[in-house]
């Protein structure tokens, strides 16, 4: 099944950070994609702003280079046409330098996108001058990436100079898990088929696991990654992310105030959590490297690579069904993995030898995106009534054809969100501000506590504790699987 492209308006799209390993792995290689994919035409702009001064020919080869190894990019008609199509300006965030070129470049009339692909600290300032060179139009649309804010006080901060300068509909946070295609497809399961919603409650599940879990240590990102932890890199977004997606009420339209209501209503139900209920976790040395705390070059390190946690949403429909949340780096597997387990039947009318089976569903967001319903049936054969558990697989690339092998980048999607207007599948400010304040005081009672992170095996599924923290329960957690 090939899938339907319809094309965006023409645009100009300003990448602020254009030489920077964001833009050049992910950024530029979407919007290649999607220029070979016939989304986009000859009638829009690229223009790179970053500190370098390359002349715009030096950018035009590096990127290049970056197409060829992170799309796949040959030297065909498609690569020289794209090429054509990006520009270069040397320009300084926090001085006068570049900003009257950049304003020169632009064309009237279009959509204007400012991707803000710098570190946090400019925002600021590159918000400001956008609006000081009159660079914005009613057109305007601005991009910010994560890590939006340390902790609630700086992200409120944050909002607030963004705020000075750009209506709240004018401002795309980016959370890249929000543009996965199956994280869309969660929406599409649960919200498109009659089948899934009634029983999506307390009384019908159980409880519900979400696992991020990565072979990756931390290489290149020591010093930003020593001040963050798990808690603030992976659980306030994209588990929190998830954890609305799967919790939220149907939204009245799939339109983004609708969703991102529904979302902020998740997060503002979520209860605080109790100590006893979380398990922080560091990696130690292995086959693979060396462990955490010589990794960052500090060998009292008390940032956590893995937490899992138990948290409760307090509302009607979730009241009493916990939500088991982990997430790692240097795991066994690289996997993210939503696994909604629901209750066992009433009453087994096969009796006790016949066992215990309850139905799951899960939700694979990478690798091999897809869903599974674990059902249970008759064992084949004779000799009575035996009962086993087997999958109803849905691959997404078998069941959609080779063409949807690969699913599109997160990024091609969202960056064309940003073009068409679209800001459902991005975090509004009142959002991420409620995730900080349900974090901030797991983190602050960490340090109140004088907490040390449990060392866990490199490969491992992550420290013992938070396996027993499940058992506690009666319940496990699932396999971390390739
Ligand atoms: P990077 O250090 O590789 O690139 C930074 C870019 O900013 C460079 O182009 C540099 O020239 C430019 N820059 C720095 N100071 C400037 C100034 N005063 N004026 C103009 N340009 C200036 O960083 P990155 O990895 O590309 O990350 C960019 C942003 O995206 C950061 O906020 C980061 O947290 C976020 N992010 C990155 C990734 C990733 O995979 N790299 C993933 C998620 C979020």
């Amino acid at each position: 099944m090939v899938s339907r492209v319809i094309p965006v308006d023409p645009f100009d799209l300003i990448i602020f950070g254009g030489t920077g390993d964001l833009a050049q792995r992910k950024i530029l290689p979407a919007l290649y994609r999607r220029f070979c994919a016939g989304q986009w035409h000859e009638d829009a702009k690229i223009i790179a702003a970053a500190r370098s001064g390359h002349s715009a020919e030096d950018f035009r080869r590096m990127v290049a280079e970056s197409l060829h190894r992170h799309a796949s990019a040959r030297d065909s008609q498609a690569l020289i046409r794209f090429l054509q199509r990006v520009d270069y300006v040397p320009l300084d965030a926090m001085s006068t330098a570049g900003w009257e070129l950049l304003g020169e470049k632009l064309s009237p009339n279009r959509v204007r996108a400012f991707y803000f692909s710098v570190g946090p600290s400019l925002f600021g300032s590159l918000a400001k001058r956008v609006r000081a060179y009159n660079l914005a139009t009613e057109d305007t649309r601005i991009v910010v990436e994560k890590p939006f804010g340390h902790d609630l006080d700086s992200a409120r901060e944050l909002n607030a100079t963004l705020a000075a300068h750009f209506d709240e509909n004018q401002i795309y946070r980016i959370d890249h898990y929000l543009g996965k295609e199956t994280v869309q497809n969660l929406m599409a399961v649960r919200f498109g088929n009659m089948l899934f919603e009634p029983l999506w409650n307390s009384q019908y599940v159980d409880h519900i696991q979400i696992t991020v879990a990565e072979t990756v240590g931390i290489a290149g990102r020591e010093e930003y990654y020593e001040r963050a932890g798990a808690m603030r890199d992976m659980m306030q977004n994209h588990l929190m992310q998830l954890l609305c997606l799967i919790a939220m009420e149907p939204p009245a339209k799939f339109d983004p105030d609708a969703v991102r209501d529904e979302k902020l209503k998740v997060i503002r139900a979520l209860d605080p959590v109790e100590p006893h209920h979380i398990v922080r976790g560091q990696f130690a040395a292995g086959p693979d490297g060396p462990g955490y705390r010589e990794c960052v070059g500090n060998p009292r390190s008390t940032t956590e690579s893995y937490v899992a946690l138990k948290a409760h949403i307090s509302n009607w429909r979730w009241a009493g069904t916990p939500f088991y949340l982990r997430t790692g780096k240097r795991l066994v597997a690289r996997s993210s993995v939503i696994n909604v387990m629901f209750k066992d039947a009433p009453h087994s009318i096969f009796g006790e030898e016949a066992g215990r089976h309850a139905n799951a569903l899960s939700i694979r967001l990478q690798p091999n995106e897809g869903i599974t319903l674990k059902v249970t049936i008759k064992e084949p054969g004779q000799g009575g009534m035996r009962l086993i558990d087997v999958p109803l697989d849905m691959s997404f690339a078998e069941a959609l054809g080779p063409e949807n092998q690969d699913p599109p980048d997160a990024y091609e999607r969202l960056v064309m969100d940003v073009i068409r207007g679209n800001q459902t599948l991005f975090m509004r400010g009142d959002e991420v501000e409620a995730a900080w304040a349900w974090t901030d005081p797991i983190i602050a009672g960490w340090l109140a506590r004088g907490d040390v992170p449990k060392p866990y095996d490199s490969g491992s599924t992550g420290p013992g504790d938070a396996e027993l923290l499940m058992k506690r329960d009666g319940r496990h957690w699932q396999g971390i699987k390739p």
